[in-house]
C-alpha cells in the first residue's frame, strides 16, 4: 500500500470513529494482516552459502514439512562445512584463539530458543532449538550453554580448523581489530584481491521460511565477528535483532555488524515495519536508514544486510553495502540475488 493510500486509509477510519463520538487510532495491525499462502512453502537465507542451507531445508519443505524443522536443517549445512570461517566448525576464533558460537531459533508460536559464546558444539542450532523445547527460559551462554549441551548428547569437539588457525596466528603480529565490510565473493568476482568462496572477517547464516501449512520459522547462527574480545556476542542470538518471526505478519533476519543492529533492534523492527504495510524490501531498507541516521560514520565503513520474508510469501533484503547477496529457494527455483544497498564502497 502506498503511503498516500496508507494516509486515506487512516484518515477515512478516523473520521469514522470521530463520528462515532469516539476518538481510537487505528492500529497498524487492523490495517495490515497479510493472508497466509498455504501450499507454497519457500525459503531464504543470507549469502551465498545459503543456496546449499536452503537445497537442506527444502528436504523438509517439499514434503510438506514443518518449517521451524527447515530451518534447523538449513543451517546445520554451514554449521558443519569446515571451510565456512563464519559459521560453527571452522568458524575465525576470539582474539585468543577460541572458537565460540550464537545462535537462535524460532518458531510459529511465538516460541523461542538461544545459545551465546557456546564453545565445542558444531550445532549450536540445535541446542538453541533444545532450550525452546526443553527449559523455560530462552537463553544459554557460555559455560553454562556448554554443560546443558553436553548434558543433552551433544558431543565436545574441536572446533579451531588449521587453516584458521594459521590465520589467527598470522592476524596476532598486529592484532588489529577492524571489522571489514564483508562481501561474499564466490559472487562477486571482481572484488580485488579475493578468492572465490572467500568472505571477509564475518558473516551469518539467517534464515526464514514458510511452510506448507502457512506457518512460518527462522533460525540464525554464526561464529561472530573474527578476533573479537573474549565474551563478544553479537546480534545472530539475540532474538530481536538478529532474528523474529511472526506468524502473523512475516519474519527477518540479519547479518553485518551485529552491534549496528542490536542497537536498532533491526529484525524485529523490519518485522514490524512489514506489519504497518512496508513491503520486506521497503523494510530492510527504513531499518539500514535508521542505523544509518543513528550512526552514520559508522555506517559508511561497516556492512549490514536485512532480509525478510512476508507472510504471503513475498520476499526481500536491503544492506548497508554493496555486496550483500542472499539465497531463494521454492517449489520452482533455486536462486542466489544480489542485495539493493545504500554505500557503493567498491566503486572508491
Ligand atoms: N552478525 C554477526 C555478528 O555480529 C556477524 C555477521 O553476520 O557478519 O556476530
Amino acid at each position: 500500500m502506498s503511503d498516500r493510500r496508507r494516509f486515506m486509509k487512516l484518515s477515512v477510519l478516523g473520521s469514522a470513529a470521530f463520528l462515532a463520538g469516539k476518538h481510537v487510532m487505528a492500529s497498524p495491525q487492523q490495517e495490515h494482516k497479510p493472508v497466509s499462502v498455504k501450499g507454497h512453502p519457500i525459503v531464504i537465507s543470507t549469502w551465498d552459502f545459503g543456496k546449499a542451507a536452503n537445497e537442506a531445508a527444502w528436504e523438509v519443505l517439499g514434503k510438506g514439512g514443518r518449517a521451524l524443522d527447515a530451518v534447523e536443517r538449513g543451517v546445520k549445512v554451514p554449521e558443519a562445512d569446515p571451510t565456512n570461517q563464519s559459521v560453527g566448525l571452522g568458524g575465525r576464533p576470539d582474539r585468543d584463539g577460541f572458537v565460540t558460537l550464537d545462535a537462535c531459533i524460532m518458531d510459529e508460536n511465538y516460541k523461542c530458543g538461544a545459545v551465546a559464546f557456546l564453545e565445542h558444539i558444531v550445532h549450536p542450532i540445535s541446542v538453541a532449538r533444545l532450550v525452546m523445547e526443553k527449559t523455560p527460559h530462552v537463553m544459554l551462554v557460555g559455560e553454562g550453554a556448554l554443560q546443558f549441551a553436553l548434558a543433552n548428547g551433544f558431543k565436545k569437539e574441536n572446533l579451531l580448523t588449521e587453516k584458521s588457525k594459521a590465520e589467527w596466528k598470522e592476524w596476532l603480529k598486529e592484532s588489529k581489530y577492524k571489522p571489514e565490510a564483508n562481501i561474499e565473493n564466490k559472487h562477486h568476482q571482481n572484488v580485488q584481491g579475493s578468492k572465490p568462496g572467500d568472505a571477509k572477517n564475518h558473516d551469518t547464516i539467517g534464515m526464514v521460511a514458510l511452510d506448507t501449512n502457512g506457518d512460518m520459522s527462522g533460525a540464525c547462527t554464526t561464529s561472530g565477528m573474527a578476533y573479537k574480545i573474549r565474551g563478544r556476542v553479537g546480534d545472530s542470538p539475540i532474538i530481536g535483532a538478529g532474528l523474529y518471526v511472526d506468524n502473523e505478519v512475516g519474519a527477518a533476519t540479519s547479518t553485518g555488524v551485529g552491534e549496528e543492529v542490536i542497537r536498532i533492534v533491526g529484525s524485529h523492527l523490519v518485522v514490524e515495519l512489514m506489519r504497518q504495510g512496508y513491503k520486506p524490501e521497503e523494510a530492510c531498507k527504513k531499518a539500514v536508514e535508521r542505523i544509518i541516521s543513528r550512526n552514520p560514520e559508522n555506517a559508511k565503513i561497516v556492512q549490514v544486510g536485512f532480509l525478510a520474508l512476508s507472510k504471503n510469501g513475498t520476499y526481500g533484503a536491503y544492506a548497508l553495502q554493496k555486496g550483500f547477496s542472499y539465497a531463494v529457494k521454492n517449489g520452482n527455483e533455486s536462486k542466489i540475488i544480489d542485495a539493493p544497498y545504500f554505500y557503493d564502497n567498491e566503486a572508491k
